[in-house]
């Protein structure tokens, strides 16, 4: 083939290729009026903290601070879905609701390159969606593995969760609770770092059912370009949020405490119509009874500036 003729065959290739997609856009165009598919009449603030965060000695002491502060959310641990029927009363007797499990990777044995161990994996998720469900989580925060744990590609991390998170995610939303992929920033994790990689994963996976996604405030300041993009791009995948400060010292604080600002972020809740937690994960500075509500008071201020 000359040169041209070769030119002209990857131009008529390229032609194809686009034409193909837009064909495949148009297939929308009748169901589709073209308005701003812009949800913030539905959005919420919902604040949620883990546990540990609020002071008190027991865990009665914390619920009616949480309660108090305007806090409505509890966010658990994975070693809380060992006795869910206590759990579960616990908190809603005293007006609060679950929110997720924070559970991590479990030393990231469901994606190990010991493949003999991938089934404690499978085996140990699957006792706490049971237990997250019982309890009436929103789902269990899971993180495929940090650094260290995994000597697989990119590539074989997502072909093992292609290959075992359907049935995974089956029993997720047999269990009325979700699989929820957390994002990290590249220091603690080198698989999924990006909201919309987990939203995309989550849509491969099972269209969503029983699986979605998490932003974490904190590791989104490392790895995104545009908070309020990258939680548009999760869309209804998106299932949970943890709320701390970036980078700026005092680093993953409570918010409010360092220069982080949370509006474009809450644009983009306020834009997909979010309403599940938004929950704290993070250090906090002083004194907690003055600090926590002053953090509520200034993510209302913030979720308020948000006007799209
Ligand atoms: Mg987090």
């Amino acid at each position: 083939m000359k040169r041209r003729d070769f030119f002209a065959a990857s131009v008529a290739a390229v032609a194809a290729a686009s034409a193909s997609s837009i064909v495949k856009a148009d297939c929308t165009t009748d169901e589709w009026d073209g308005k701003s598919p812009n949800q913030s009449s539905k959005a919420k603030l919902r604040i949620s903290s883990q546990i540990h965060i609020i002071p008190g000695d027991k865990d009665e002491d914390k619920f009616e601070r949480m309660r108090k502060w305007g806090i409505e959310g509890v966010e658990l641990s994975g070693w809380h879905t060992n006795d869910p029927d206590y759990w579960k009363r616990v908190i809603t007797d005293n007006g609060l609701t679950p929110s997720a499990v924070c559970w991590g990777s479990h030393n990231g044995d469901l994606c190990s390159d010991v493949v003999e161990k991938r089934q404690q994996g499978v085996d140990d998720l699957k006792k706490a969606l049971e237990g997250a469900g019982k309890i009436g989580c929103t789902g269990v925060i899971y993180v495929p593995a940090f650094n260290g744990q995994t000597k697989l590609t990119n590539q074989e991390i997502r072909k093992v969760l292609m290959d075992t998170f359907p049935a995974l995610a089956e029993f997720a939303a047999e269990c009325g609770t979700n699989i929820i992929l957390e994002p990290l920033n590249r220091g603690e994790a080198y698989f999924l770092r990006q909201v919309a990689d987990g939203a995309a994963i989550a849509r491969d996976v099972n269209n969503g059912k029983g699986i979605g996604v998490m932003g974490d405030f904190y590791h989104m300041s490392i790895e995104e370009t545009d908070m309020m993009g990258a939680f548009i791009s999760a869309g209804s995948y998106l299932k949970h949020v943890h709320l701390a400060g970036g980078t700026t010292d005092p680093r993953r604080t409570i918010p409010g405490q360092n220069k982080t600002r949370f509006v474009e972020g809450f644009r983009g809740l306020k834009y997909i119509g979010y309403d599940k937690f938004c929950s704290f994960e993070c250090g906090v500075r002083g004194d907690k009874e003055v600090e926590i509500p002053k953090a509520c008071e200034f993510l209302r201020r913030e979720w308020e500036l948000a006007v799209i």
